[in-house]
């Protein structure tokens, strides 16, 4: 009888410690970015290769740029790490190949352009959704910021406390960055979310799936991971 309750404990105990290797497998049979972005980190030479540049052209018809030049790595509902399967990545993230700093980043449409208070490394900015008339939706980007804080990048136009403030299609909003707060250390990139409205029109918490949409419509790409996109991604056809 006590036998029974030990092992059960004990099997109990290593379903546990398995846990986070369990998710993390089943997460990767989920996605095909976790090769393409080791390969980034470690290889350079692989870089030209993996790279979508656009130069801040649009796909055709499609409505919003590419904010970023870069590797578009980790992908719109993309679960490895840090993310998994029930922790949805909310954006597209795209690896610039540059020194922290260097790589623009720029408005992905028209709209105005809000930075909070206490945001050193992120803005957001309000747009008339070009797909769904009468809708508000936002563009946030973030780390645009030093690792460890010193100095942000984001350009002298947008300072904190910056509210609603009319910007165009392709101005520069500052440069990708390294800056993950308390978080993990995270590479250069810049992460790229559209955000829906609360019912009084301010944004919603772009941390959660719900609260936002797939960009793939809006830059004429395919960048969801449900779609198992080959890198590099390139505008649909
Ligand atoms: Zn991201």
């Amino acid at each position: 009888m006590w036998g029974y309750a030990i092992i059960a404990i004990a099997g109990l105990g290593l379903l546990v410690i398995a846990a986070p290797t369990i998710l993390r497998l089943l997460s990767l049979t989920q996605s095909n970015s976790a090769g393409p972005i080791r390969a980034w980190f470690t290889d350079t030479s692989v870089r030209p290769g993996l790279t979508t540049v656009r130069n801040g052209e649009a796909c055709p018809n499609a409505p919003f740029i590419l904010p970023s030049d870069g590797f578009i790595g980790l992908l719109y509902r993309d679960p490895i790490g840090p993310y998994n399967i029930f922790r949805r990545h909310t954006a597209i993230d795209i690896f610039g190949d540059g020194a922290p700093g260097e790589v623009p980043v720029y408005a992905a449409y028209d709209g105005w352009l809000t930075r909070l208070e206490d945001w050193f490394a992120t803005v957001i900015i309000r747009h008339d959704d070009p797909l769904q008339a009468g809708r508000t939706i936002w563009t946030y980007y973030t780390h645009m910021g030093a690792r460890d804080g010193s100095e942000s990048y984001i350009v002298a136009d947008f300072p904190p406390g910056t509210y609603d403030k009319p910007v165009k299609q392709g101005d520069l909003l500052g440069y990708q960055g390294e800056f993950a707060g308390s978080g993990p250390p995270v590479g250069l990139h810049v992460h790229f979310s559209i955000v829906l409205s609360e019912a009084d029109g301010s944004f919603k918490n772009e941390a959660i799936l719900a609260n936002t949409l797939d960009p793939s419509p809006y830059l004429g790409m395919t960048v969801n991971i449900d779609s198992w996109p080959e890198r590099p991604i390139n505008c649909e056809e």
